[in-house]
């Protein structure tokens, strides 16, 4: 017989062990998949980040841990619970698939900081080892970047440390951000301890709220005491390079954000057809999942017939009694339900303080933080652990953190980035340090010349686009500002690795050596009377007016092609419910529509006439307002190789007004310069 166990955290463990003491190795396999081959010991994941112990004390190795188990690194895919076999990446990246007689579905959540726009881009996530070791790193170089800077402000704002969320792991975090920071400014000249601030943000009055009121309250008032600021009642909306903005509008700036909210199901559970409640698989009291006899997963509670809380306490004791239900299935003997009532709650706050509620008693400050370490200490699965993380403790009590780090260089990496509407991506004059590449949204090119120091819209760019490269090539500051129109993700390449990429890849050298001829200022330099025939030009001169019908993201393709058959020009314009220009639509998309389905594999196909055009098209296409110039058009136009483009009634109402055509600026162009001409020889005779 085969046991097959995805994951490997506090409940797969507890399973594993449990089932191999009371099954022979010789009657059953076990199986056991992780992505990782350790288990992450996870309340000691803010002393990692803090610096108070070694990474390697909060991992236990599975196979040590679990003699008798079949241990394998490996991601599971999918499970076919219809078949009972997993699919699973093996080592070559093969799928490959494995039969099993029982599986059990330990896999945990996965943290999603996508709830929050801009958390994924700009904050550290707070749930694997790899969060930890990333923060703590962070930290420490913001440190030393606040010792190197000779600005205050900016000094000031690598030494503030954003934390969004309250509960548990958001106030271990904080504390111990706070310790290790506060405890080193006596190693730095150019700050002290008041140059620091470590912000709480959480949305409700109280932080903790899981803990009783007098706990919390004093957990509150410690924690502000050591200098942490509670931000109760406060929605972090968004997160910029910045830091973030509040509901109310108001910007808290930091250098470093740690998101400990937002929390999803693992992808494989998405994937699966069973009962579900808010996306939890709904099981027996016996944890199997509903309607089935051989899959196990480790969710309902029958102490309050409640979903249990997500907690290493109730994930180990859920893991060992799934394991003594299936050999009480096996053996043919009645299962029993999982029913557990909570021992208590520990939190650490920092400074060597802690709550605690155990077993109807409450504790904080020292003695609690030594009841909280020595319950933790005895919880680590391993003995070698067990010494490992006492030797760290006792260290950190006599001796400084370390605040050694290792230097890895941002201009080789590739990293992602936010903006709201408004922002400012980089400013006319500043040292160039990335190339940015548009996932999602539009940026204007701003400008200002010797003639006037106001910024000019010189151009617009929208997905797929990129900029930064003319200053990264010349090796000289931007000579443009660029702003967000609406909210904007990029993805950004440092500086040594586009230099590595441009000179070692042909086809993407001669596609920057062209962009850069094409925008660079020699082009309009070379024709200055267009250009400021241009400028003078307003856009609705020359509006050609909106197409007699205005297709939607509904309207489906057959439609589409009929309406572009009738349609003079062949340029049409999508709108959304909101009647704001969603896309557009010209025989070249049509071409890239037939493309697209011709490739798809027949069954998938349908009948391809009656396909939305929402589903077919890109959306999000590049157009310029009523506001801007026809300059900012036209070189709008050039850079993107198209000859027309959609006109909006502005920014702020993007609702669509007429096309533009190249053509015809042109044309008034070559007009204007006849006049010019005619007028010059009329003045010398
Ligand atoms: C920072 C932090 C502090 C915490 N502090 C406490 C605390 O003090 N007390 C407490 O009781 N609880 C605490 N918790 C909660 C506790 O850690 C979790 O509830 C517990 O880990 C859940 O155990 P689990 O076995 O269900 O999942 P996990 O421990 O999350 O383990 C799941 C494992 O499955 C693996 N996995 C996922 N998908 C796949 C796949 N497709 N293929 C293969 N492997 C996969 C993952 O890599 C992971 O190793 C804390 C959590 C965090 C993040």
């Amino acid at each position: 017989m085969r046991v097959v166990i995805v994951g490997g955290g506090f409940a797969a463990v507890q399973f594993a062990k449990n089932l191999r003491r009371k099954l022979d190795a010789s009657k059953c396999e076990i199986l056991l998949f992780n992505r990782e081959n350790h288990m992450v010991f996870h309340p000691l994941l803010a002393d990692v980040a803090g610096a108070s112990i070694n990474a390697d004390a909060a991992l236990a190795p599975l196979r040590q841990m679990l003699p008798g188990v079949g241990c394998r690194t490996e991601r599971v895919q999918r499970i076919d619970l219809s078949a009972s076999e997993i699919e699973f990446d093996d080592a070559n990246g093969a799928l490959t698939r494995l039969h099993y007689d029982h599986v059990v579905i330990a896999c945990g959540a996965e943290s999603n900081l996508g709830i929050i726009p801009g958390m994924t881009e700009h904050a550290f996530a707070f749930k694997v080892m790899r969060d930890a070791l990333d923060l703590r790193q962070h930290v420490v170089r913001q440190m030393e970047n606040a010792e190197a800077s000779s600005d205050p402000d900016r000094r000031r704002w690598y030494l503030n440390f954003i934390i969004v969320g309250a509960g548990f792991s958001g106030v271990e975090v904080a504390g111990e951000i706070n310790e290790l920071v506060r405890s080193s400014t006596r190693f730095y000249r150019n700050f002290q301890k008041s140059d620091v601030a470590v912000t709480l943000v959480h949305s409700q009055d109280q932080i903790l709220p899981e803990v009783a009121p007098k706990l919390r309250e004093f957990a509150q008032k410690r924690m502000q005491k050591a200098g942490i600021t509670m931000l109760l009642n406060t929605r972090a909306v968004a997160a910029t390079h910045e830091g973030i903005q509040l509901q109310d509008g108001r910007m808290l700036g930091g250098a470093t954000v740690v998101c400990t909210i937002g929390t999803t199901v693992s992808p494989i559970v998405q994937r699966l057809d069973v009962p579900k409640e808010r996306g939890r698989m709904r099981t027996g009291p016996d944890m199997r999942i509903e309607g089935l006899t051989n899959a196990w997963a480790i969710i309902v509670n029958a102490f309050d017939n409640k979903p249990s809380p997500p907690t290493g306490q109730f994930a180990e004791r859920q893991g060992r009694q799934a394991a003594l239900n299936l050999v009480r299935v096996l053996k043919g003997e009645p299962t029993q339900p999982f029913h557990f009532k909570a021992l208590g709650q520990l939190c650490s706050i920092g400074g060597y303080e802690a709550v605690a509620e155990m077993l109807g008693m409450r504790i904080s400050g020292f003695l609690a933080w030594l009841m909280w370490r020595g319950v933790y200490l005895f919880k680590l699965p391993t003995w070698s652990r067990r010494i490992k993380v006492a030797l760290d403790w006792a260290w950190d009590v006599i001796f400084p953190r370390d605040l050694s780090f290792l230097n890895t260089d941002a201009a080789k990496q590739l990293t992602h980035a936010y903006y709201r509407p408004g922002d400012f991506i980089h400013r006319q004059g500043e040292l160039a340090q990335v190339f940015s590449v548009i996932e999602e949204g539009e940026v204007e090119i701003l400008q200002t010349t010797e003639q006037s120091s106001e910024p000019k819209v010189v151009a617009v760019l929208a997905k797929g686009d990129f900029f930064g490269e003319a200053a990264l090539m010349g090796n000289r500051p931007h000579e443009t500002s660029i702003r967000a129109r609406t909210v904007v993700r990029l993805a950004q390449i440092g500086s040594a690795l586009f230099s590595q990429m441009a000179s070692s890849f042909a086809p993407l050298r001669d596609l920057l050596s062209k962009a850069v001829t094409r925008r660079s200022g020699d082009f309009w330099r070379r024709l200055p009377t267009a250009k400021s025939l241009l400028d003078r030009e307003s856009i609705a001169s020359l509006l050609d007016p909106l197409p007699a019908k205005l297709l939607t993201k509904d309207t489906t393709l057959a439609d589409a092609v009929r309406a572009l058959a009738e349609s003079a020009t062949g340029e049409l314009l999508v709108i959304d419910e909101k009647e704001r220009l969603w896309g557009t639509l010209d025989r070249d998309d049509l071409y890239h529509i037939i493309a697209r389905i011709a490739v798809a594999p027949t069954n998938a196909r349908g009948d391809v006439t009656q396909h939305k055009l929402g589903d077919l098209l890109p959306g999000n296409p590049v157009y310029v307002a009523l506001e801007d110039s026809t300059l900012a058009a036209s070189a709008t136009m050039l850079d993107h190789g198209i000859s027309w483009l959609p006109v909006v009634r502005s920014e702020d109402d993007p609702r669509p007004v007429g096309r533009l055509r190249g053509d015809k600026i042109s044309y008034r162009v070559i007009e204007k310069l006849g006049h010019l001409e005619m007028d010059h020889s009329r003045a010398a005779s």
